[in-house]
């Protein structure tokens, strides 16, 4: 095999000077780089080849044993940073699992059953693509994951260093990376990772440049053609918005739909900070095929002393599972991003250490989460100015615990529309007081609710003024239902 190949040439290396050496390796990875630029054709087909399953929905899978796993598994990590590729899309399947990126786990790379078992467990289908990288092309745990990926229809690729290998033969595209004898004998993390690493790279990026998450030469998956407002002003007349791009534009009333950290909100009110009391959530949505058996009920939510989890699938097949903490959080942690945040799993399997079984099995099995910070205000004194009014997040953020943050949101959308049907620019004021005074009292209560995090938890709460609530026929003459009012009531 060329890549263990004992070259006379390096023969008594050790015995050279430090700069020999070092100049020997050098060229090794110029060597490594030729090996890759040889393989342009095979890496462009292989791209064009992964395209359209990964558009239509398919999942990238990444396999490999020692370096080549870490190699590869690094590769597909950095595609969730980098490009914004989906969690739930990505599979990295490495021979001894994640102890493995840290360390060697001893005959882990013969595990040709436990490949088998990988992939049948991540299901992997026609619409698939998996990657398998190994310099020596034959390795056993990464042929048995590109035969088993193959024959479930998925389309393979092969990377490895060795010509006319299993791996290169049997996978749909082969990209053979010619980097030959190693200056340190079989050590393949030299010249043969170094080439693997730049392949990787080239053939990942180009298939995201191909899926459109590159625009402009920036790493984006959506097109950045919004507007950033940072400025209003009113003076009876129109409203003029002012955005961070340098134009502007005016409009007869202005809505405030900018979640909880709103601009229109400070405009409006002055600079204030969302309430954080010290509890933090951490979440994540991930292919229920990891947990060994599935959860007992197809939604539970677990309550502890000082914390709680919401466990629920997210599809009717039960193909995805979802779940949200609230813990107190002993730092005075707060991100204003809370959508990208990452969490640390060992930390969260930790905190959820004393809970029932069931719990541990879905974080032991949880490959990776977010962690947000929970925030809320206080209601505001009022909701709108003149022609500037604020709705959702923007106006009445809460704790997730009632779960109805966005459901609000959307209650406040359709009121606010009906609210201002067929009215005239003079009376649009009046229509934002009208939508008002309908919609804050329940608003405020389910702040307040949700802020205890006392909903459901006694199990005697009447929830039909909750979900009974109709915003499209519902009278806007009269306050929306809160718990005991007449309509909650009726509902
Ligand atoms: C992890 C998590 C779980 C949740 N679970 C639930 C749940 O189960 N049920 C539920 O009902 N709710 C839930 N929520 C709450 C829900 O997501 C929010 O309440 C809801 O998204 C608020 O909607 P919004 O339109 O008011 O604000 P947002 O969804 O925050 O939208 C605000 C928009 O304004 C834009 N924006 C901000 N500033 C500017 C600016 N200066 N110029 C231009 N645009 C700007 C933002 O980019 C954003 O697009 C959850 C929230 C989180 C974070």
């Amino acid at each position: 095999m060329e890549t263990e190949r004992h070259s006379p040439r390096y023969s008594a290396i050790e015995a050279w000077s430090p700069g020999d050496i070092l100049e020997a390796m050098i060229e090794g990875q110029f060597a490594a780089v030729a090996a890759v630029r040889a393989a342009r054709p095979a890496l462009e087909e292989a791209a064009l080849a992964i395209e359209p399953r990964l558009r239509d929905g398919g999942r990238l899978a990444y396999a490999g044993a020692g370096t080549s796993g870490r190699l590869a598994v690094q590769d597909g990590a950095e595609l969730m940073p980098t490009f914004s590729w989906p969690q739930e899309r990505l599979l990295l399947l490495i021979a001894g699992g994640r102890d493995a990126l840290v360390q060697s786990v001893e005959g882990a790379e013969d595990e040709s059953e436990e490949a088998i078992r990988l992939v049948r467990c991540c299901a992997i289908d026609p619409r698939d693509v998996l990657i398998a990288v190994a310099a020596s092309g034959t390795t056993p745990f990464t042929l048995a994951c590109l035969r088993e990926a193959k024959q479930r229809g998925a389309l393979t690729i092969a990377i490895a260093n060795n010509r006319d290998t299993p791996l290169l033969a049997e996978a749909d595209h082969a990209i053979w990376l010619d980097t030959g004898p190693e200056p340190i004998a079989g050590s393949t993390r030299m010249k043969a990772g170094t080439a693997q690493r730049i392949a990787l790279n080239l053939l990942s990026s180009l298939v995201m440049i191909g899926l459109g998450r590159v625009y402009r030469g920036l790493m984006v998956d959506l097109k950045a053609v919004n507007k950033k407002l940072v400025r209003l002003e009113q003076n009876g007349g129109p409203v003029t918005l002012f955005f961070a791009d340098g134009t502007t534009a005016t409009a007869d009333a202005v809505v405030g739909a900018d979640g909880v950290h709103s601009v229109v909100r400070d405009i409006m009110i002055g600079p204030d900070r969302p309430i954080h009391r010290g509890r933090i959530a951490y979440r994540a949505v991930f292919a229920s095929n990891l947990l060994p058996q599935e959860i007992s009920r197809s939604r539970v939510k677990w309550w502890g002393e000082d914390r709680h989890i919401v466990i629920y699938y997210t599809t009717k097949d039960r193909s995805q599972l979802y779940f949200v903490t609230s813990v107190p959080e002993p730092a005075d942690w707060m991100t204003k991003e809370s959508w990208s945040a990452k969490g640390d799993v060992q930390e969260l399997r930790k905190a959820y250490a004393g809970f029932h079984q069931e719990v541990r099995m879905v974080l032991d099995a949880c490959p990776d989460c977010h962690k947000w910070a929970i925030l809320e205000r206080d209601p505001l004194p009022t909701w709108s100015q003149g022609r500037v009014v604020l709705i959702g997040d923007a106006c009445h953020p809460m704790t997730p615990y009632m779960a109805q943050g966005a459901a609000t949101s959307i209650e406040d959308a359709a009121v606010l529309a009906r609210c201002l049907k067929d009215v005239s620019f003079d009376g649009i004021e009046a229509a934002f007081r009208r939508f008002e005074a309908h919609r804050k009292p329940r608003t405020s209560k389910i702040q307040e609710i949700s802020s205890a995090n006392t909903w459901m938890s006694g199990g005697n709460d009447d929830p039909s003024w909750l979900y009974g609530y109709d915003a499209w026929n519902i009278s806007l003459d009269e306050p929306a239902p809160t718990p005991g009012s007449s309509k909650s009531a009726e509902a």
